[in-house]
């Protein structure tokens, strides 16, 4: 068996009459995260992480924030398209681990339904798929609630 692995990493401004979605689950705040897309910043840094364990470059490149096309987009759809680059190239993901970093709100409640979201897009079952939270300990710009970043690593095989 042949292993790739990837990282991906994103970060999106929090800001006032915006939608907080989470690895596609909407959440409840007065902020949500800006963005060309639904500034999905969980599932942007898991695009990131499968694009680079192939060497296919960034989101940024398949998505232009410069394409109207993919203005408010739904990030589980941009998720399964980029799942799609990594199937037709023969390869499956072994397993996902991510860390999204935000001071508020509280992600908890919420993760199980990302792993499930994220896992039901990419085919794999939820144990395949790894989502912790962390605050930044009231530092730096995420610190300040100023934005909302995610670390994803993804091992493919094939
Ligand atoms: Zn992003």
């Amino acid at each position: 068996m042949t292993i790739r692995i990837g990282n991906g990493y994103d970060i999106h401004r929090l800001t006032p009459e915006r939608k907080l979605i989470l690895g596609g689950v909407e959440i409840t705040h007065e902020l949500g995260l800006l963005g060309h897309s639904d500034a999905d910043v969980l599932t942007h840094a898991i695009m990131d992480a499968m694009l680079g364990a192939l060497s296919l470059g960034d989101i940024g490149h398949y998505f232009p924030p410069t394409d109207p096309k993919w203005k408010g987009a739904d990030s589980l759809m941009l998720l399964s398209q980029v799942n799609q680059l990594v199937l037709d190239r023969g390869w499956k993901i072994g397993n996902i681990d991510s860390v999204i970093v935000a001071e508020r709100p509280k992600l908890k409640p919420h993760i199980e339904k990302m792993r499930e979201k994220i896992a039901g897009v990419l085919q794999l079952e939820p144990n395949q798929v790894g989502v912790k939270a962390t605050t930044n300990e009231k530092l730096d710009a995420v610190g300040r609630e100023e934005g909302i970043c995610a670390y994803a690593v993804v091992l493919l095989e094939k």
